[in-house]
């Protein structure tokens, strides 16, 4: 009997490339269940996938957003069981906090939060009454420690942490497992999809000119990041296929090390301020330092 895999944001990035991976599976092991908000962007998958067989796709229109849609893809499960639950759709939001409108903060949290939970929601009872199942999340380095100019994105991330550590304590007695894939910088479209506060708008002229100037000293942090030690989508879905396959996933898998040391002071100093001090020197002083050779 295959493996049913249901997954979140398929029209791009971590989602698509999983749902094709584990779709084109030589041994067919999944049926995997590949959703997306859009289908009209159900081509690059359909491309992807191409000469894999037909039993072991399938895509949903499921907007994590809106309950009817998320019923609606519940019922289309034809298995009617889901035996892993892959929660991956999720959006950015960067900019300085002054400058986040209420509807775009709603929104990242509608999608990363509530979107989350809604969905995990949907499918627990039925992997409760099985005593069988596993709930997989896209996390994000930024889902431990705060990210200047990140601020909504990482309260977000951090939420969807507190919900599963919650629930882990809770789900080993119905032999369920969760797991949060710690990710650093991805080459996705995560950047360019991502949401940039009002920085064109009104908000952003009202702005002191000290966070004008750190924003756009972090803009290019930000870029010699994702140029310098963003992985590539393969390498983080090597991670999510072992926390698929494992028999008894930890309730957290890090796709980097790269972040650890910073993490790890979360620890050694739970004051925070051993943390502050080196993010600032993480993200600041590199911008100084090339300032200094130029
Ligand atoms: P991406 O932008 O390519 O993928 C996100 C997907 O979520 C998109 O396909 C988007 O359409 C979908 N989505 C957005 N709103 C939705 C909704 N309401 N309903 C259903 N789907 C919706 O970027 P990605 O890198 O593949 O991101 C996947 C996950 O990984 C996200 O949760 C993100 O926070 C997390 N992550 C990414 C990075 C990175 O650097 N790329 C780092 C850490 C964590």
């Amino acid at each position: 009997e295959k493996t049913v895999v249901l997954i979140t944001g398929c029209s791009s990035g971590i989602g698509l490339g999983l749902a094709v991976r584990l779709a084109s599976d030589a041994s067919r092991r999944f049926k995997v269940y590949a959703t997306m908000r859009n289908l009209a962007k159900k081509e690059r998958l359909l491309e992807c996938v191409r000469g894999c067989h037909a039993s072991t796709l399938e895509i949903l229109q499921l907007d994590v957003t809106d309950p009817l849609s998320l019923a609606a893809a519940v019922q289309q499960v034809q298995e009617q069981r889901v035996d892993v639950l892959v929660c991956n759709a999720g959006v950015g939001l960067m900019g300085p906090l002054e400058t986040c409108s209420y509807q775009a903060m709603k929104n990242i949290f509608d999608v990363n939060v509530f979107g989350t939970i809604s969905t995990i929601q949907a499918f627990l009872p039925g992997m409760k009454r099985r005593k069988a199942g596993k709930i997989i999340i896209s996390s994000s380095v930024g889902a431990l420690q705060g990210i200047p100019f990140n601020a909504v994105y990482c309260a977000s991330k951090f939420a969807v942490e507190g919900l599963c550590e919650s629930l882990a304590v809770i789900l080993q007695q119905f032999n369920m497992h969760i797991t949060l894939i710690e990710c650093g910088p991805v080459n996705t479209s995560f950047l360019a999809n991502l949401q940039h506060s009002d920085t064109e708008g009104s908000a952003l002229q009202g702005l002191d000119p000290q966070t004008r100037t750190l924003y756009s000293q972090y803009l290019q942090h930000c870029q010699s990041l994702f140029r310098d030690v963003a992985q590539d989508t393969e390498e983080v879905l090597q991670v999510f296929l072992e926390a698929i396959c494992a028999p008894c996933p930890p309730l957290r898998s890090f796709t980097t090390q790269v972040f650890m040391p910073l993490t790890r002071l979360k620890l050694t100093s739970p004051d925070g301020s051993e943390y502050i001090r080196a993010m600032h020197k993480f993200v600041f002083s590199a911008g100084e330092a090339q300032g200094d050779r130029t």
